[in-house]
């Protein structure tokens, strides 16, 4: 099922972990009118960027997000967020410092440039945190800390 042009829910649920330890990660069908809008947010990264963009995971039952050791409160779990990588751009924190003054633009409610154990990728989430200096922070094995950090 595409949920935009580029983007299916298919890659928006997939999830190795589930897959691995036997896990549904099927959302609920009410959740599916936002990963649509996820996906436009994509679509909107996806344009900027000039490059495909390649969602490292999306939607999270509470099972699987238990599973990769996200926070209860994730926005993966609401449909909300999703991880990628653009590699035909550049690295994520390229990617991150060419989207954060664009996140009004683009309709980006938070944008999280991850980098932890050597891994590292972009998490945008349509919604906007409550406090707006949360809007676009940095998150490593150290914490978070605001902007986009090396
Ligand atoms: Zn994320």
């Amino acid at each position: 099922m595409n949920l935009t042009k580029h983007f299916t829910l298919a890659e928006l649920t997939a999830s190795s972990k589930a897959r691995s330890l036997g896990l549904d990660n099927t959302p609920p069908p009410e959740l599916v009118p936002r990963l649509v809008r996820t996906a436009e947010m994509l679509e909107r990264i996806r344009a900027t960027l000039g490059v495909p963009v390649i969602v490292t995971s999306g939607y999270r039952s509470q099972a699987v997000n238990r599973a990769v050791g996200g926070v209860a409160t994730s926005d993966h779990t609401q449909g909300h967020a999703a991880d990628f990588v653009a590699p035909g751009f550049g690295t994520p924190e390229q990617i991150a410092r060419s989207l954060a003054p664009l996140v009004d633009l683009l309709g980006i409610g938070q944008l999280i440039y991850e980098h932890i154990g050597g891994k590292a990728w972009v998490h945008v989430s349509t919604r906007t945190p409550e406090k707006p200096a949360n809007r676009v922070i940095t998150i490593t094995a150290k914490g978070a800390a605001l902007g986009i950090q090396p």
